[in-house]
């Protein structure tokens, strides 16, 4: 059970509760059962399953040994399900192809190079672009437009010279997908997901709210318990930002792709944005790509890169995740113990901040969070225990980005491992029953992580287990 006596949380004092939290991308340079452990050791509290690459054998394994490795260390792990969705690579070809501007270059679904010279593409792109549209070739090294589509090749006028490597990204910014942003490769995953213990679904590309809505109903037609990760990285969805926030469970800023998609200058604002958008709609967002990603070389991270991440935390993001770093880097846990370094100094030697001016709405979830939240601080509590089944009491309370530890406790598998990934949330599975926050912050007394005279505000339901029935505010005097 998560939370038994080896829980790292019973001897760190509640003041070093980190609360931005990380998310590493499991690959390569981290494929065992012990590497897994050190990720989670040094500071992971979610592991990302990146979808464009490996098979569902390793898939398998590498879930048995998250769910281990969390056991055994006492800690809640969030398991990411990451689609690869309309992410559109270039198919294979022997060697180097060079392009130059000026040039036509013929774009064909799984062609072969060798036989008459057509580029092949993994995705029918001839089905979805337009005369006239970009399409940005190289992950965005070379750029070209469309200039016809005929009997399924599209034709692509080079704007700069450049090299194709197979198998590399192709992005196409202007284009529609109309909705249809979940590929087959993406249901045949999702229903292999299905079976597996899955905390979360990111669906790559999103365009429109619609998508997570798809993505929803096909999850619920599965009986797929995993909440939704919109990834933003496309320009229609900057278009159609707050829809899209307030549609899906958590957002992630996805700089790889959308640098591509937008100009990447515009990237630090879309980020507070988006950051600041979460904060309103108690949305919980992720900031990826490219933090440390010197780290995959070296063992020191760049100036920069140090100082990305601590902005990261200063304007109150709930995650951060690794990519590269962990999947394929050389110093794969060297780059979470140096990303949870950062956090904790930067947390430590900074107020909190809110990136939003909350605005009030007239939710239940919000009266009941902003009452508990005014009571903590008026009287000085020590910690809010929430007792929550769905885990949202517990988000629209961290989303005030409070200056007082949240404790989350639920029966719900699920929820205490999707908590991980948000701010400032310590969750704890315990059985559902009357007092379970009592019964929890007793324990946590006896831990030494409170002190007897400590005061916390605990916010519980008539019907422990029961989404939607929290009604009820206490005040308690450790004794
Ligand atoms: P990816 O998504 O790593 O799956 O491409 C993240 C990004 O694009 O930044
Ligand atoms: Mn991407």
């Amino acid at each position: 059970m998560v939370g038994n006596k080896d829980n790292k949380k019973q001897n760190s004092p509640i003041k070093d509760w980190r609360r931005s939290k990380i998310i590493a991308t499991i690959g390569p340079s981290t494929n065992s059962y012990e590497l897994v452990v050190e990720l989670i050791k040094s500071g992971a509290n979610a592991i990302r399953l990146n979808f464009s690459h490996g098979s569902h054998e390793e898939r398998t394994a590498q879930i048995k040994w998250i769910r281990k490795a969390s056991k055994q260390l006492g800690q809640p792990v969030a398991i990411i399900q990451d689609l690869q969705g309309p992410k559109i690579r270039l198919g294979d070809f022997e060697g180097i192809i060079n392009v130059h501007k000026g040039q036509t270059l013929p774009l064909e679904y799984m062609a072969d190079f060798s036989k008459n010279g057509h580029i092949p593409t993994q995705y029918d792109l001839s089905l979805k672009v337009k005369r006239g549209e970009r399409v940005m070739l190289f992950d965005g090294r070379v750029h070209g437009i469309v200039s016809s589509i005929k009997d399924g090749v599209v034709y692509v006028d080079m704007l700069n010279d450049g090299i194709l490597i197979k198998r590399k990204g192709i992005n196409v910014p202007d284009t529609d997908f109309k909705g249809d942003v979940i590929t087959p490769k993406d249901k045949a995953d999702l229903v292999y997901g299905s079976s597996q213990d899955i905390d979360y679904v990111a669906l790559s590309f999103v365009q429109s709210a619609e998508d997570i809505k798809s993505l929803s109903s096909l999850l619920g037609a599965m009986n797929f318990s995993a909440k939704i990760i919109a990834k933003i990285e496309t320009k229609s969805a900057i278009d159609n930002l707050e829809e899209i926030v307030i549609e899906s469970d958590v957002v992630m800023i996805a700089r790889g792709d959308l640098a591509v998609e937008t100009p990447a200058e515009s990237i630090p604002i879309v980020q507070r944005k988006i950051i600041g958008l979460g904060q309103k709609h108690a949305t919980p967002t992720i900031v990826a790509t490219q933090m440390l990603i010197s780290m995959t070389e070296q063992l020191e991270p760049s100036r920069a890169e140090v100082s990305d991440v601590a902005t990261a935390v200063l304007v109150g993001t709930d995650c951060l995740m690794l990519s590269d770093e962990t999947a394929s880097g050389n110093y794969p846990i060297e780059a979470v113990k140096t990303m949870q370094r950062i956090i904790r100094y930067t947390e430590m030697h900074s107020p909190l901040s809110v990136s939003f001016n909350n605005e009030t709405d007239h939710s239940m979830q919000t009266a009941i969070s902003e009452a508990i939240i005014k009571l903590a601080k008026t009287i000085n509590a020590k910690a809010i225990v929430a007792e929550t089944k769905s885990g949202l009491t517990a988000v629209h309370i961290a989303a005030k980005r409070i200056d007082i530890p949240l404790i989350a406790v639920t029966n719900d598998e699920r929820t205490v491992n999707q908590l991980a990934i948000v701010y400032g949330i310590e969750s704890y599975l315990r059985p559902a029953e009357k007092k379970a926050a009592n019964k929890l912050t007793d324990w946590l007394r006896d831990n030494r992580v409170f002190n007897k005279g400590d005061i916390v505000v605990t916010v519980s339901g008539k019907y422990p287990g029961v989404v939607g029935t929290t009604d009820t505010i206490k005040v308690r005097m450790l004794e």
